[in-house]
């Protein structure tokens, strides 16, 4: 789960580290009066769950109550990454002297938690890593017993020379880890990280992504959940206790085990096809889960043919056949279906959806081929 700057802020800010003060608005006038009561020069930041927002035009200095308005006004009717904008962040400006970047994700080869920090903040840490990897240093961090100070400050030693600035630095390491671990992140980053020309270190920017898998355990984080700033298909995806992930490509798939659906998308990509989606039915699929699944790839003006791939084990697959024909006749497909099925029931399920007018393959490669064929006009495969 995403959640905007404003919010991770306030999750930082709860852990010591030191952000400007900030109000949301969502309109212009509600931006004026917050610099109003700022006073002096604001920064004003589009509240969208996607980075780069700087380069977009989403973040701008604005000296007046009255340019913060017209300033608020033009990042509002903004659209960044596709998403329009419904919230500014008003914040005081700081002066910068110096950006550095700093976070923290989880990293799946050593199974642990790593710091990444680099004194070339401010812009693509990605384009860093690239362009001059030497300047970002990654740290592991044993989960048994934290960032220890002596690794903070030799971390904090590879952005700042100034043993104060270091100081404070290692101090918002640790803060920021204890943030991370605290909120079941799996990611959180601070870019930039400034010093102040006074010498200051302060977090102007703050990103954290939550790990779904912990949402259930800590209802205060999943309370900042903003459903208007999600993809639509994956609101109502989540809602049906499905797990789905849009992509960009044509063939709709519906597959019943994560294992399957891997193989499934790889399998229309080797035939020349694109997956417009992940999506996983689960493994006992109620009749329900199939109607939602079609809702939502339906939904997606992208899709040209429907996939179904359906192993029966727990699944019964005369279930996804009612869940089928349970759908088409809600609302009537404008777009080719194949289905392939086998296992438990199968025999039923052919039978279910002969007396509808569908037809089931049962090999797995024709099927995809066929879904491919269909999808593209028959110029893959
Ligand atoms: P992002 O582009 O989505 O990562 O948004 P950021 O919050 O990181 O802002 C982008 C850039 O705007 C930063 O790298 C800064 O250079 C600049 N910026 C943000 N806040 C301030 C501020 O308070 N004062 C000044 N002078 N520049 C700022
Ligand atoms: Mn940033």
């Amino acid at each position: 789960m995403n959640i905007h700057e404003y919010q991770a802020k306030d999750i930082f800010r709860k852990f010591g580290i030191p952000i400007p003060p900030g109000e949301v608005a969502r309109t212009p006038e509600e931006a004026e009066a917050i610099a109003r009561k700022f006073g002096g020069t604001v920064v004003v930041k589009a509240q969208v769950h996607a980075g780069g927002r700087g380069k977009a035009g989403g973040v701008k200095l604005a000296k007046t109550p009255e340019e913060v308005k017209s300033t608020a006004a033009q990042i509002l009717k903004l659209r960044i990454k596709d998403i329009p904008v419904e919230k500014v962040l008003v914040t005081p400006a700081a002066d910068i002297a110096s950006e550095a970047y700093v976070g923290i994700i989880v990293d799946r080869v050593s199974k642990k938690a790593v710091f990444m920090v680099s004194p070339a903040g401010g812009i693509d840490i990605e384009e860093v890593a690239e362009k001059t990897p030497e300047k970002i240093v990654r740290h592991p961090v044993d989960p048994r017993y934290g960032l220890q100070s002596y690794e903070a400050m030799n971390l904090a030693f590879f952005l700042y020379k100034d043993v104060k600035q270091a100081r404070a630095a290692a101090k918002i390491l640790q803060q920021l880890y204890a943030a991370f671990m605290a909120s079941g992140a799996s990611l959180a980053e601070i870019n930039p990280l400034v010093t102040t020309p006074e010498g200051e270190v302060v977090a102007l920017d703050a990103k954290m992504v939550i790990d779904d898998n912990e949402l259930d355990r800590l209802p205060d984080i999943e309370a900042l959940r903003d459903e208007s700033a999600e993809a639509p298909s994956e609101v109502l995806a989540r809602k049906a206790n499905l797990t789905f992930i849009k992509l960009d490509g044509n063939v709709g798939c519906v597959v019943n085990g994560a294992g399957l659906a891997m193989a499934t998308m790889d399998l229309v990509k080797y035939y020349g096809g694109d997956p417009a989606n992940f999506l996983d039915i689960g493994g006992s699929s109620n009749p329900e889960k199939v109607v939602n699944a079609l809702r939502i790839i339906t939904s997606d003006p992208n899709v040209k043919a429907i996939l179904f791939n359906i192993f029966g084990g727990i699944t019964r697959t005369d279930d996804v056949a009612n869940g089928i024909v349970t759908a088409i006749n809600e609302n009537p497909l404008k777009v080719p279906l194949v289905i392939r099925l086998t296992g438990t029931n199968d025999e039923i399920a052919v039978k279910i959806l002969k007396e509808n007018g569908l037809a089931a393959m049962t090999d797995m490669d024709e099927a995809v081929q066929k879904a491919v064929s269909l999808a593209t006009g028959g110029k893959a495969t």
